[in-house]
């Protein structure tokens, strides 16, 4: 088997082709800057012919047996297990990830099919209890149609496949518009492996480009019956603002500022081990790093000690050595923004640099900041990359008043006392919440069913004794 190309084919109606304006881009390894790549640069055009095609293939499609449809998705995961090695390659190059992240993004999207393709075969309606004597009332799944998805770059395979997945198991096709920074892993590939699974034409749709070009289109497409959009709150607002004036359907995954509480009677050792997950995971670039460290005062010294040791100890270079711990940041623009518009501003402002603070390239040294206060950006903006600002309170309702307030995904407690730990978690305002552990059990097995809000708690029952999460090979603790 093949590695992907990377030749700058759009995938539209079951062919590979060149994007309409003809114009490509280049796509590169992070680490050395090197070209690994072109992608197409798709436009409005391409979009049209996509969403056409994936219209027209929509009610064969859902009119298939469902063990069918799970056939073809279990055809596309075999083809990424059977790229398993070149594809945690690729998506090291492509994102600069080290080999534990890479290896946990293909792997969740494999297992995301295969439980999609399970869900497809499964009870797929209700029975309800009758409004009236002598009435059978019942309802049913059916598909929504044409689903148009836009990804970012951080996690570009599992993060489309969370919505392609279950999108074409219950019936809908699907047009993907992949991050330009990662176009391959987040884009070609799946073409690729939809390809070989024999999908039928127009059932799965790839158009690489921009985000101002192919992804407005798809974004303002009204053949599109549901936009699944995951990225920056500035795109999804603006992307909400235009929806709204004609009501499409959209379902928005953003970011926020997420924050990791600990409590008076931490384990500080645990709570260090876990921010460095919780911080520093993929050179803080996931939706659901912590961007603020909120510590009780009587704590404080202690934590800040234990965190800095960590951190000083992590490797920081090209995710294809084993040896490295964090690898590059996506781009300059993102290197720029988190020294010039985080850190350097927040120091500027009486943050107390700890450590790091300094990069090379696109490398940027893991850095602690002391004495954060919630008006200084590195408290209040979501960071994206390796930073861990640490701000001290004086009480418990005080960690709670500082946290909530702020947009958050998932927030982390710790406290030795597992119902103190709970009692300040349900006080805590985000989708998920974890006491004693950070980034748990976030796999597929755990997607939050869509439309709902939940609040989901995850307690974390085995000490942590690793310092950093690629000690373990299996990338976790
Ligand atoms: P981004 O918003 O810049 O880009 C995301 C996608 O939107 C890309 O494919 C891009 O091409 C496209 N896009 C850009 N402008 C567009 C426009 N005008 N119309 C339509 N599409 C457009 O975000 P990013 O920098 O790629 O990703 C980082 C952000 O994603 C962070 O804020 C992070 O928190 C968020 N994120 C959220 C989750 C989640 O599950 N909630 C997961 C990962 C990342």
């Amino acid at each position: 088997m093949t590695t992907p190309a990377g030749d700058g084919q759009l995938y539209i109606d079951g062919t590979f082709r060149p994007p309409a304006g003809g114009r490509t881009g280049p796509v590169l390894e992070k680490a050395t800057n090197v070209q690994i790549g072109t992608y197409g640069l798709g436009d409005d055009v391409d979009v049209e012919a996509a969403v056409r095609a994936a219209r027209a293939a929509q009610p064969s499609w859902a009119a298939l047996g469902a063990p069918e449809r799970a056939g073809y998705l279990r055809r596309f995961a075999a083809y990424l297990a059977g790229h398993f090695d070149e594809l945690v390659r690729q998506s090291m190059r492509e994102t600069g990830g080290v080999r534990a992240k890479a290896e946990d993004e293909v792997a969740t999207s494999i297992r995301q099919l295969e439980i999609s393709a399970v869900q497809a075969t499964e009870n797929a309606g209700d029975l309800l209890p009758p409004y009236k004597a002598g009435k059978l009332s019942m309802s049913r799944a059916v598909p929504l149609g044409v689903i148009g998805i836009i990804t970012p770059w951080n996690y570009p395979m599992n993060l489309a496949m969370r919505a392609v997945a279950p999108g074409l198991a219950f019936g809908n096709t699907v047009v993907l518009k992949p991050a330009e920074l990662t176009p391959i892993i987040g884009g070609q590939v799946l073409a690729r492996a939809a390809n070989y699974a024999g999908l039928p034409a127009g059932v799965f749709n790839v158009v690489t480009g921009d985000g101002p070009a192919a992804g407005h289109a798809l974004a303002e497409h009204r053949g599109v019956d549901l936009l699944d959009f995951t990225g920056s709150r500035a795109v999804g607002l603006a992307i909400a603002a235009s929806a709204a004036t004609d009501l499409r359907a959209v379902r928005l995954e953003l970011g926020g500022s997420n924050a990791f509480v600990v409590l008076d009677d931490a384990d500080i050792d645990l709570a260090a081990s876990a921010a460095m997950i919780a911080s520093l995971e993929f050179q803080g670039q996931t939706c659901i790093s912590a961007s603020r460290h909120v510590v009780l005062c009587d704590v404080a010294d202690r934590y800040i000690e234990a965190v800095t040791r960590r951190v000083e100890a992590l490797t920081v270079g090209d995710p294809l050595n084993p040896d490295m711990d964090l690898g590059p940041l996506i781009s300059e623009a993102q290197r720029d923004r988190v020294h010039r518009e985080i850190v350097a501003p927040s120091i500027a402002m009486g943050a107390k640099l700890i450590t790091g603070g300094t990069y090379d390239r696109l490398f940027y040294r893991p850095t602690v900041l002391a004495d954060v206060t919630a008006d200084m950006p590195a408290f209040r903006d979501e960071i994206f990359g390796p930073v861990i600002p640490i701000t001290v309170v004086d009480s418990e309702d005080a960690a709670v008043e500082l946290v909530n307030g702020h947009p958050m995904l998932m927030n982390s407690v710790f406290s030795r006392d597992l119902i103190r730990g709970l009692a300040v978690a349900e006080r805590l305002q985000a989708g998920e919440v974890h006491v004693n552990d950070a980034h748990a059990r976030h796999g597929a097995e755990n997607q939050m069913p869509a439309f709902t809000k939940r609040q989901w708690i995850g307690v974390q029952r085995t000490p942590l004794t690793l310092p950093t999460w690629t000690s373990d090979p299996a990338g976790r603790r």
